[in-house]
């Protein structure tokens, strides 16, 4: 690996090697170096560079854990412009599960191994607070082994916001019912302008970055995710990414980031799919621009099996899960599947030459798929 990076680098167009070089001797690069690696062509260096930091980090490994995804409903009143799932309480395509529903779909995944329910949804104006905190206690009373990562920042926010507490008051109280962790989702891209495109109502970037760090500050463990390839600029992704890293240098509670690819379809705003070009190199310049994230996780579901399968080598570690049951990127024409099962994301992980790793919510090992079969 090394002689073909050093072949890489001596072939390289000088600014990008620069800023390569700068990034594999482990020195932080800045923002504006990250926006020229966006608009640098040379994706095999890239893929390169990234994947290198990546095994000094992780090695071969290569990590995906059984869980399980709850959308509880698809009833929303924020109707974000990019989002195919959330709609409105009389449209045809609403529903809404009950108690018992959801403590099925928690039975399934326990009895098949699974190690992590993660549940997000809309948000309908109809709830009232205590039904999120009942959802999460009710899972882990009955399964106390299971791990309860549930609702994004934006729902918390909503949460303090339909009970006027805070969001310390909502995060103890969601932890004393049995919260574990917490969902990247919500963060889109911090940008004002682009927000006030995309999704005007829902909670403000400011907001989603005070829920997290007020849940770091509890214990609570949280993950971080870019929408990317809608409205956005090269410049408003690194902004992103740059207050990701403020405050992953501040708490240090961010678990892993999760680069996520936009799906147009049924969404009111529209637009293409995003290029594989830009999915590697979104997930190469995450790797070296978030030098105090350990993990970046390939979404499979986003960037469908074979891109996530490539990305094992540009820099991403993880695959995220079994999933079971994803609707949310589904309502926006993403053709990948409802769910895997743990032998075909071995698989997957196999014939990307790396080594497949189960793992729980914490990155803590479970299982290592040493040898052929
Ligand atoms: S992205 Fe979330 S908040 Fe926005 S409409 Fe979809 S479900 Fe609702």
């Amino acid at each position: 690996m090394e002689t073909l990076l050093e072949d890489l680098l001596r072939t390289a167009e000088k600014e990008t090697a620069k800023i390569a070089e700068k990034a594999l001797e482990g020195k932080r690069i800045t923002e504006e170096e990250a926006v020229k690696l966006f608009k640098s062509d040379n994706l095999t260096l890239l893929g390169m560079v990234a994947e290198y930091i990546n095994r000094k980090k992780n090695g071969m490994k290569a990590y995906f854990i059984v869980n399980r995804q709850i959308n509880p409903t698809n009833v929303c009143m924020y109707q974000c412009d990019f989002c195919a799932f959330g709609v409105t309480r009389s449209d045809p395509k609403a529903y809404e599960m009950s108690l018992e529903e959801i403590l099925r779909k928690v039975e399934e995944t326990y009895r098949a191994g699974g190690r992590e329910v993660h549940i997000v949804g809309g948000i309908p104006s109809h709830w009232d607070y205590s039904r999120y905190v009942e959802i999460v206690r009710v899972i882990k009373l009955r399964f106390p082994d299971i791990v309860v990562k549930a609702w994004t920042a934006v729902e918390i926010h909503h949460m303090a916001k339909i009970s006027g507490k805070s969001y310390e008051d909502v995060l103890l109280e969601l932890k004393e019912a049995g919260l574990d962790a917490i969902p990247g989702g919500g963060a889109e891209i911090f940008s004002e302008r682009v927000r006030r495109i995309i999704a005007p109502y829902k909670a403000k970037a400011e907001e989603y970055l005070e829920v997290h760090r007020t849940a770091h500050r509890l214990g609570i463990p949280t993950n971080a995710t870019m929408l990317y390839g809608h409205v956005e600029t090269l410049e408003e992704r690194v902004d992103h990414m740059a207050r990701i890293r403020e405050l992953q240098d501040e708490t240090g509670g961010f678990q892993v980031f999760i680069p996520l690819a936009y799906w147009p379809e049924g969404t009111r705003l529209g637009g293409r799919r995003t290029s594989s070009v830009d999915d590697l190199k979104t997930v190469a310049v995450s790797r070296i621009f978030l030098d105090n994230f350990d993990h970046i996780k390939a979404y499979w579901v986003t960037l469908g099996e074979k891109v996530a399968q490539v990305a094992l080598n540009f820099g991403a570690d993880d695959l995220d899960g079994t999933i079971e049951e994803e609707r949310i990127v589904h309502a926006a024409g993403t053709k990948s599947a409802y769910g895997h099962s743990v032998d075909r994301l071995v698989n997957l992980i196999r014939k990307a030459g790396k080594v497949p790793v189960e793992r729980d919510t914490f990155y803590r090992v479970v299982r290592v798929y040493e040898g052929d079969a």
